[in-house]
């Protein structure tokens, strides 16, 4: 496992584990097959892995981490940025071994890449038998039974309704402590450099009722942590009557009853005090007061957001298509930090030299991270993706060395404040839910405070899922290291 990741240039760092890439778990429950999946990006194609083993595992179907064993390889794909497809081709091309040693075996891509591509992706990967889309996922264990007998193909239909809501996934790389629960798919913002829209779909908010059934049979198995995921989850609308986000807004007046993301967000607190309650990705522009205050009410709601500001300055943000500038964002920022305090994470994501962006611009970005004293931020170079607004209308002309050179610079400062962030919290003791074993020592576990960072505390006869009050001892940069105090 540790080689494949090597072997695919996916970066980890001290003791983050969610990264770029996972892989099915050996699961043996007595079915007669085993599929391999390989998930890339983000944690909403990770949630949906779990969907598809789910819905193969109602079809003859376990899981196993070995892919030379498989029957079925699927590799969950991400067309986010350039690089990302590179990733899933080279990968592709390691698999043409396995497959010339076993013809029978089945190679599925599924993903926004398969969405992105579609007929194109089996004439340009002649290994490949399945492409499929991120709403055509029931149709996999169909299209797998074609591909057995010969027949290659494609579903990349994308629904205006689908949500899975009645599907429960099988946990994939589970500690048994944290999970993600997917609320909503699809995105309705049509931000310039994103190619989200194109490949998830329009926006769909999952019911309520299946979201809250899914936390509470999860907290009844011991999961400690739940974290609510979609690619705006303040935008999260839902109504009997309608889950279609443009429909339902056309409508809403005459609907009986429509449930918004607060509402949503107190009926999972409720669940249970002992369950904590996360969730991700906020968007600056949809993120209310009434989000900020259930935040409030909840103490198992954690007091961390993330809300990516993408560019510090506005006209780049006007470009982006973000539909909010510097000072709306400085605005939402304040209202946190009245609301939820000085110690509430706040993180973002960064896109460095998107197109015709100054060199007074990016100084802008910079300044912006200083006002907002990110905890932590996702940082990349803008990558031109085919069919995008900006792709259509925008001159990609920041040159390449100096996009890296201005991501250099985001990377260094959002080190500075998170060194700065993390050594505020030291002498304090926090809560932390103990989520596994620290990378560095046996002898050590790590769990993660309610701002979400990583604290690393001495093993001491503690126990995965167990709350333990810590004070904070030391840091780096991206860790926390404490001492338990109580338990
Ligand atoms: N829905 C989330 C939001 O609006 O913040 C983000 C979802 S996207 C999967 C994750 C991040 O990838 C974005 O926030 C953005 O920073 C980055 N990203 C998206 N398209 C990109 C591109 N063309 N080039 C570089 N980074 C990109
Ligand atoms: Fe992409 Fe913007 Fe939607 Fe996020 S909000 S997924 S960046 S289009």
């Amino acid at each position: 496992m540790e080689n494949i990741i090597k072997d695919i240039d996916i970066i980890r760092d001290e003791e983050e584990k969610s990264c770029d890439v996972a892989i099915t778990a050996d699961e043996s429950t007595g079915k007669t097959k085993k599929l391999y999946i390989e998930s890339y990006g983000c944690q909403m194609n990770f949630s949906d892995s779990e969907i598809v083993a789910s819905i193969m595992k109602d079809h003859g179907f376990d899981t196993t981490s070995d892919f030379t064993s498989a029957d079925v390889i699927f590799l969950n794909t991400c067309s986010i940025r350039e690089k990302a497809e590179q990733t899933v081709r080279k990968r592709l091309s390691q698999f043409n071994q396995v497959k010339s040693e076993n013809p029978e075996l089945t190679i599925g891509v599924l993903g926004c890449m398969a969405e992105r591509l579609k007929e194109k992706l089996l004439e340009e990967e002649k290994l490949v038998d399945l492409v499929v889309g991120p709403d055509a996922y029931r149709d996999l264990p169909n299209l797998v039974g074609q591909a057995e007998v010969g027949n290659k193909g494609v579903n990349t239909f994308l629904s205006r309704e689908e949500t899975y809501a009645d599907i429960s996934p099988v946990r994939l790389n589970s500690n048994g402590v944290t999970a993600f629960i997917s609320i909503m798919r699809g995105c309705d913002n049509m931000c310039s450099f994103c190619v989200v829209p194109f490949t998830r779909g329009r926006e769909r908010s999952r019911d309520p009722h299946s979201i809250v059934k899914e936390a509470r049979e999860l907290f009844e198995k011991g999961y400690k942590e739940v974290t609510l995921l979609g690619q705006n989850v303040d935008s999260y609308k839902w109504s009997a009557e309608e889950n279609n986000k443009a429909r339902l807004t056309k409508k809403e007046t005459a609907l009986s009853e429509v449930i918004h993301f607060s509402d949503l967000l107190e009926m999972v607190a409720l669940v249970d005090p002992k369950l904590r309650v996360r969730f991700s990705t906020s968007h600056p522009k949809d993120i209310t007061d009434e989000v900020l205050l259930t935040m409030k009410r909840h103490d198992n709601i954690c007091k961390y957001i993330h809300l990516p500001v993408q560019s510090g300055n506005s006209r780049v943000l006007a470009l982006m298509n973000r539909t909010y500038d510097r000072d709306w964002y400085l605005d939402r920022v304040r209202k946190i930090r009245e609301i939820l305090g000085e110690d509430c994470g706040i993180s973002s994501d960064m896109i460095a030299g998107f197109c015709t962006e100054t060199e007074s611009e990016h100084q802008d970005t910079l300044s912006m991270m200083d006002l907002v004293q990110y905890d932590f931020s996702y940082m990349f170079y803008y990558s031109e993706r085919p069919g995008t607004l900006a792709a259509k209308k925008l001159p990609d002309d920041v040159p390449l060395e100096i996009k890296k050179r201005r991501l250099q610079e985001i990377i260094e400062k959002q080190n500075q404040l998170s060194l700065m962030r993390n050594q505020r919290d030291i002498g304090r003791v926090q809560e932390i839910l103990i989520e596994g074993q620290s990378k560095r020592s046996a002898a050590e576990l790590k769990g993660r405070n309610s701002a979400n960072k990583v604290v690393i505390v001495p093993s001491q006869g503690l126990a995965v899922g167990d709350y333990v009050q810590v004070r904070i001892t030391d840091c780096s940069s991206a860790t926390l290291f404490g001492e338990v105090i109580d338990r």
